[in-house]
């Protein structure tokens, strides 16, 4: 039987948050749950994980390594020093597109009867790993689409030098945020594969099937 070759995978997941002020801040609807089913299933089939994920409301086993991230700036500084160490780089994360310039350092009084916050937009990480990456290695992102799935998902595959799109609808509400179950398809350079309805465990063991055969 041919021997599993056990990869060095770094997975993000989760939202960002971005603060306001000390006591608010910007974030998004992201669960954490396919990362997270990614981490324990490449764990599950020999694999070294290193999860950065952001803030999320779920267990994580302590079957592998992980790092909690709050901002986008954080999870860019942590990923970006652990990047080059990884076979396979998959990130799951919804990371905020937008920061608040300058977060208050004081609680924003209620005073106003309008508030304007001026948003900045943060660096795409994706982006710059797809820039900076190693001969051989692995580049997954996830693209969250209401329309037009396939053709901005193979878009972003270009624009950001990855080798594989997870893309999924999340206009869906039966999969995708905070559901247990997702449908999605798989978009490389020559190949648009579609993973049917089922629970995210099973979509992850799919997407590293595919995945660690590239790597
Ligand atoms: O461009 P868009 O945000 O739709 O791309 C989603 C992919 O890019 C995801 O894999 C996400 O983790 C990554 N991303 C990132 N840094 C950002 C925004 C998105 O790494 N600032």
């Amino acid at each position: 039987m041919k021997k599993l070759a056990r990869k060095k995978i770094l997975i993000t997941a989760g939202p960002t948050q971005e603060p306001i002020d000390p006591v608010r801040y910007i974030s998004n609807h992201s669960s954490g749950k396919m990362g997270l089913a990614l981490a324990c299933q490449a764990t599950k089939m020999g694999h070294e994980v290193l999860f950065i994920h952001g803030p999320i409301a779920l267990e994580i086993p302590k079957a592998f390594k992980s790092i909690d991230v709050i901002s986008a700036s954080e999870m860019r500084q942590v990923v970006l020093k652990n990047a080059s160490k990884h076979d396979i780089i998959i990130m799951t994360a919804a990371v905020a597109d937008y920061r608040i310039q300058k977060p208050s350092l004081q609680k924003i009084k209620k005073t106003r009867q309008t508030l304007t916050l001026k948003l900045l937009k943060n660096p795409d990480i994706l982006k710059e790993l797809g820039r900076k990456k190693k001969k051989g290695q692995i580049l997954v992102g996830f693209a969250a689409e209401t329309q037009n799935l396939k053709q901005y998902a193979f878009k972003k595959l270009q624009e950001k030098n990855c080798d594989y799109i997870v893309a999924n609808n999340v206009a869906r509400p039966d999969i995708g945020f905070g559901s247990n179950e997702n449908e999605v398809w798989l978009i490389s350079a020559n190949q648009n594969i579609l993973f049917e309805k089922t629970t995210k465990a099973k979509i992850a063991q799919k997407i590293l099937k595919r995945v660690t055969q590239a790597a």
